[in-house]
């Protein structure tokens, strides 16, 4: 792990994807970011999954895509259905891009793959080391950062603010990040499991009580998004090519995970991975910036 400088030309607050592949940008085109992340260690969850065409194309110059390639599962299909009836069709493969395909590659496997070429060069990750807040002039912003719980202030030409959902950068900016959380939560899964339909294809079902997602990731597993319960298993009722219902919750540590995934397809045991099944709610913001600062909220 890089020493904590205190004075800085570029100041990246938050490892997550964003920036890494920022910091990773930075220091192929000469210039070392001190980047920061409140977190010991980086996140080991499987999280978004889907790498498209334009986030490989812009990647390409960093030699990240060709690693994502080899890891991940190109999907050129997504279809969306009413249980059995085919609604819509969107073929990727027809789009004028040398990358026709959805990538489905976990988000964990993207950031330690952005985060070994950050390190390839040069670069690492200051770690624990949280943003508290900042004060910016117009030559240089000045940090007060906690590193290992001691205080300490950073000098930077630029702050830029990758921290999240919850962003302190952008809050202390005071830019706005207008919307609400839906209503719904949903139940999403990682698992090995048997599916009657291609693995080139993400479906997205529809039916009257809510919607489910499968798609196909590496290693023959499925992510399954649903509001979990009987919705999984009615959304899905065109297909049963073995009726028996996958009601058993697959980690029984979450009081959500009671209510289950119903699946009317199997899921043999395998020791290769451990399947996750995790509740959460989805949010739909949008961020707006009135004028250019020195600050950027990514
Ligand atoms: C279960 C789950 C499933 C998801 N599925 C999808 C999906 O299917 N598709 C999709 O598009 N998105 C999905 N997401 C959202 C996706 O994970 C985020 O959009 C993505 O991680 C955002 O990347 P980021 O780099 O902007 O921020 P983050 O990944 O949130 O990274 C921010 C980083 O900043 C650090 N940080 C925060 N505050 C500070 C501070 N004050 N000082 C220093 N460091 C700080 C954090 O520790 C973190 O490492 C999912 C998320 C979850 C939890």
């Amino acid at each position: 792990m890089p020493a904590l400088k205190t004075d800085t030309d570029v100041l990246i607050a938050g490892a997550g994807p964003a920036g890494l592949a920022l910091a990773a940008e930075l220091r192929r085109r000469g210039i070392s970011p001190l980047t920061i992340d409140r977190q010991p260690a980086g996140a080991n969850t499987s999280r978004a999954c889907v790498v498209h065409a334009r986030t490989m194309e812009v990647l390409e110059p960093l030699g990240v895509t060709r690693e994502l390639l080899a890891q991940g599962v190109r999907v050129p299909i997504f279809r969306v259905r009413d249980r059995d009836r085919v609604l819509i069709t969107i073929d990727f493969s027809h789009i004028a891009s040398p990358y026709p395909f959805t990538l489905m590659v976990p988000q964990d496997r993207v950031e330690q793959c952005l985060l070994n070429h950050f390190e390839s060069r040069g670069g690492g990750v200051v770690r624990p080391c949280e943003l508290v807040s900042y004060n910016a002039s117009a030559s240089q912003v000045e940090v007060q950062v906690k590193a290992a719980g001691v205080a300490k202030t950073i000098e930077a030409r630029w702050l830029i603010g990758c921290d999240g959902m919850h962003s302190t950068v952008r809050e202390q900016s005071r830019v706005a990040f207008t919307g609400a959380a839906y209503e719904q939560s949903f139940v999403l899964a990682d698992v090995h499991m048997h599916w009657p339909l291609s693995r080139d294809e993400v479906t997205l079902f529809f039916s009257p009580d809510g919607l489910v997602v499968v798609a196909p990731l590496p290693e023959d597993r499925f992510r399954i998004v649903s509001h979990g319960g009987q919705c999984a298993r009615i959304a899905v009722s065109g297909f049963r090519p073995a009726p028996i219902r996958c009601s058993r919750p697959i980690r029984e540590s979450r009081p959500y995970s009671r209510r289950g995934l119903e699946l009317p397809v199997s899921h043999p045991p395998s020791r290769r991975a451990k399947p996750a099944q995790e509740p959460y709610s989805a949010v739909r913001r949008c961020r707006a910036c009135a004028q250019p600062c020195r600050r950027a909220g990514l």
